[in-house]
This record gives C-alpha cells, sequence and structure tokens, in this order.
C-alpha cells in the first residue's frame, strides 16, 4: 500500500490516483517546462494547387517531444492547453518561430509562399489577440501578407460583432484567412458568407471516404459547388490516393493537402522537397 511506502505527501498521493489523472499532472508541469523553454517545433505539410501542380502555400503544424512523455500529438496537447489557458503562451511561441522558419524558406529563394497558422478559438478570441499577432510579426520584421490564418467552424460560430470585426482587420493587415475542418461544426455555407474568408478547407473525414461513400462523395461535391458560388476556394486535407485526387480534380476543387503529396516535415526538409518539385515541374514543363 502506497501510503507507507510513500516519503513524501506528494508520492503517495500521486501513486494512488489513476493513470488519466496523472497524466493529466505530468501533463500539465510537462507543458509549462516546454513554453519555459519554448520547446515546440513546427513541421510543414505543402498546399498543392490542382489546377497546375504548384505549391502555394505551406501549413505549419505544432509538434511536442517530451523527454518523459514521448511524442504528444497536438490533438491531445492544444485542447488540454486551451482549457488551463497555456495555448495563448504555446501559440505565440508557435508565431514566433514561424516567422523565423520563413525567413529559412526566403533565404531558399521561395518567395512566395505563404505559411498558414492553425489558430486557437481561446487566442482569437482574447481581446488583445490583433495586438498580440502584430506585434509579434512586427519584432521580426515580417509582415502579415506572409501569412494565412486558420480558424475552426466553431471558433466563428457566434458570429457577434467582435468575431467579425477580428476577421476583417486581419484581411485589411494582408493575412489570408481559411476555415478549417469543414463540415464537423455546425455552420452552413450561407453563414460562412457573412466573412471574408479565402479558402474553405474540407475535413479529413469526408476526404477520407470519398471513394466507398456515396453520400460523402455527394457532400463534397455540393460544399465544393457552393464554395465557388460564393467566391471561396476549397483545399481538401487528408488526401492519400491518386484516386482520391482524380476525383477531387474532377469535382473542381482547387487546392490539396496530405500525405499523397507529403507529410508534414521540418523546414529543412521542406525546402529539399520545395527543390525536387522545382525541378520535376520545370521538366513537364520542358517536354
Ligand atoms: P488540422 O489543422 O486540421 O491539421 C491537419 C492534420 O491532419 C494534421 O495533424 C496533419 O498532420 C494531418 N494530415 C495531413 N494530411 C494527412 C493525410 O493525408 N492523412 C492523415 N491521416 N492525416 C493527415 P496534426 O499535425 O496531428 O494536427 C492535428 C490538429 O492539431 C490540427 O488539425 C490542428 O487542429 C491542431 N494543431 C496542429 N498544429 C497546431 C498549431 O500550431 N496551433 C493550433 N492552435 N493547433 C494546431
Ligand atoms: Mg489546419
Ligand atoms: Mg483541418
Ligand atoms: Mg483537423
Amino acid at each position: 500500500f502506497s501510503k507507507q511506502n510513500g516519503r513524501n505527501g506528494f508520492a503517495f498521493y500521486f501513486e494512488d490516483l489513476n493513470i488519466d489523472t496523472r497524466r493529466v499532472l505530468v501533463l500539465d508541469t510537462e507543458i509549462r517546462k516546454a513554453i519555459e523553454n519554448k520547446d515546440f517545433e513546427l513541421y510543414f505539410q505543402p498546399k498543392v494547387s490542382i489546377g497546375d501542380n504548384k505549391i502555394v502555400g505551406i501549413e505549419a503544424l505544432v509538434r511536442w517531444k517530451n523527454e518523459k512523455l514521448g511524442f504528444v500529438s497536438p490533438n491531445e496537447f492544444i485542447p488540454f492547453a486551451e482549457e488551463t489557458g497555456l495555448i495563448i503562451p504555446i501559440s505565440e511561441i508557435i508565431i514566433e518561430k514561424a516567422c523565423e522558419e520563413l525567413r529559412k524558406l526566403r533565404n531558399a529563394g521561395f518567395y512566395d509562399l505563404t505559411i498558414a497558422l492553425n489558430i486557437s478559438s481561446i487566442h482569437f478570441h482574447q481581446y488583445s489577440f490583433l495586438d498580440s499577432i502584430k506585434n509579434i510579426l512586427e519584432k521580426n520584421n515580417t509582415s502579415a501578407q506572409n501569412f494565412e490564418i486558420e480558424v475552426t467552424e466553431r471558433t466563428v460560430m457566434n458570429s457577434d460583432s467582435d468575431t467579425i470585426r477580428k476577421l476583417v482587420r486581419l484581411k485589411q493587415l494582408g493575412f489570408k484567412l481559411s476555415i478549417d475542418d469543414f463540415g464537423t461544426g455546425y455552420s452552413s455555407l450561407s453563414y460562412l458568407v457573412r466573412f471574408p474568408l479565402d479558402y474553405l478547407k474540407i475535413d479529413r473525414s469526408f476526404i477520407q471516404h470519398i471513394i466507398t461513400l456515396d453520400d460523402k462523395q455527394a457532400v463534397v461535391d455540393a460544399i465544393i459547388q457552393m464554395a465557388h458560388r460564393l467566391k471561396m476556394e476549397v483545399v481538401a486535407e487528408g488526401v492519400e490516393s491518386v484516386q482520391q485526387l482524380n476525383l477531387l480534380k474532377e469535382m473542381g476543387c482547387d487546392y490539396i493537402q496530405g500525405y499523397y503529396y507529403s507529410r508534414p516535415v521540418p523546414m529543412d526538409e521542406l525546402i529539399e522537397f520545395l527543390q525536387i518539385w522545382e525541378v520535376v515541374h520545370q521538366e513537364r514543363i520542358e517536354e
């Protein structure tokens, strides 16, 4: 019985807790340390334009490897950090690192690619969000034109005046705006049209089954047609096969992201990928 074994109160209580509770405690401690040391990394996944096979942008995806917990998925630690409010410093670290990585990308000669940032609804709705992002960009001598902001449907669901004002302001500053994970929330396209959006990203859960499930295929087709009529471009996320790619092409989808082209990779690897891509694409033109 751990009461006898535990030499201090913490060890005693800690051992008696169930595994989930222990993980939460360790996560909390380790996330705080990671923030202190800016211990997060960014990986990048290209976004490819279907029509002309051009890479038009890259999405930054956070990675966290911890000495005790190993690799922790953003699907676990982001929602956790949102509950504790730690997402704000994490988000600021991510934006800052994105500015550093942008410099590497520009130094390698890639001048037009934008970096898409996933912005948590907690950060987005924070009173000082606009100042926070503007300050980080200014400190790094860069501008909004180099970035896209991805927010989920849920983030903009309560389209109060504050949400609209922020989106309009972001757009005026020069950011491109995307709705991420479209289809998983409750909003309708006609509702989203009041926002100044550039891209609609269809959630991977739809793309995953477009070949095998007719209803998913019909939904994706309808989303693409409607988005176009509302002057938005469509990105399909999670494309893994050439069959999915061809079907999306037929449907008139504009951009593709997914393992089919590339998994998210560190900046050095991405730059190599971009260089090879250019060569292959150049040869196609010359043929
Ligand atoms: P998301 O923004 O929708 O990102 C897409 C996720 O799908 C990424 O997972 C990506 O690695 C994965 N993915 C891309 N293509 C494929 C594919 O072909 N097949 C499969 N199976 N997966 C694919 P990841 O990196 O684990 O991120 C998960 C989620 O965590 C993101 O979903 C986003 O909501 C959140 N997240 C990631 N990075 C950040 C960040 O920097 N800030 C914030 N606030 N959230 C982030
Ligand atoms: Mg995203
Ligand atoms: Mg998404
Ligand atoms: Mg997602």
